[in-house]
């Protein structure tokens, strides 16, 4: 394990010397940005109690208490009004360089793409609550119109072409993984020579089995967290510092 002091010098050396890097990020990276992460005091879901996808199917006063929910969260000024912090611009800037080749992310507030990550570099586990989809046909809906009519007379969206249910993008508690960007964070994990968490606890799977999959296959894994995570002893370098001042420290050279 490389002294503490010497960390920043370690990870800039091994982002330079990588030529495949991926980044993983959680709910710890968008805290600078205002967003609560999940388990600290204080955080969302000690407010807020997740609604699990069997009870949102089964009830229409669970939609319409998932929606009330969903707006509720904007109205506190989180998602929908968070800006992109400087970890995220300093990702997106990696990725513009060629230094990172993508994000994996645990999070739905879509503030990698706000940093201007394009679309294709972001792989979504948990999907965005940005935006909303139809569970049968998978339409894509904006909420700005789904906000207006619920905030009349509380009326649940229904898909317009094929009537099924619309429900946010978010991927929640019990529902299927996306399977695309599963296999896709996989295949990028084992190909990769570094693999850099960002603000993450590493509790919720199968999302913390990406680092693992990653290491067996060789690769370096470093960990930034400000608490310890489970999977510490594994890692090859640990920051347990803040994100956004830790980042902002590795400004690195056109490829
Ligand atoms: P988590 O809340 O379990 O862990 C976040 C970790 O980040 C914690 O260990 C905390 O110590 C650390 N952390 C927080 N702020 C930090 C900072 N500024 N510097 C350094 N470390 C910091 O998050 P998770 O592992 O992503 O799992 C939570 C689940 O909840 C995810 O599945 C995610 O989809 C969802 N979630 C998403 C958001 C979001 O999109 N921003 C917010 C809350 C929850």
């Amino acid at each position: 394990m490389t002294a503490p002091d010497d960390a920043l010098d370690t990870l800039r050396a091994w982002l330079l010397d990588s030529r495949s890097t991926v980044i993983f990020t959680g709910a710890g990276i968008s805290t600078e940005s205002g967003i609560p992460d999940f388990r600290s005091p204080g955080g969302i879901w000690s407010r807020y109690r997740p609604i699990d996808f069997g009870e949102f199917m089964a009830s229409e006063e669970k939609r319409r208490e998932s929606w009330r929910m969903r707006f509720a969260l904007e109205n506190e000024g989180l998602f929908g009004q968070a800006q992109p912090n400087i970890a995220h611009r300093r990702i997106a800037e990696w990725i513009e360089q060629g230094r990172a080749d993508c994000v994996i992310t645990q999070n739905i507030d879509g503030l990698h793409q706000a940093a201007g990550v394009p679309d294709m570099q972001v792989i979504e586990l948990h999907g965005n609550n940005q935006y909303a989809g139809c569970l049968e046909c998978h339409k894509r809906f904006e909420l700005a119109p789904i906000r207006a009519n619920f905030m009349r007379d509380e009326s649940l969206p229904w898909c317009d072409r094929c009537g099924g249910i619309v429900k946010s993008a978010v991927i929640s508690f019990g529902q299927p993984m996306p399977e695309a960007a599963m296999r896709r964070a996989q295949a990028v994990s084992l190909g990769c020579e570094l693999f850099i968490v960002i603000g993450s606890s590493l509790l919720v799977y199968p999302a913390a089995d990406l680092p693992v999959l990653a290491k067996r296959r060789g690769a370096r894994l470093v960990i930034i967290n400000r608490e310890p995570t489970p999977l510490d002893g594994l890692a090859d370098l640990l920051l347990p510092r803040q994100i956004g001042p830790t980042l902002a420290g590795i400004d690195l050279p056109e490829r």
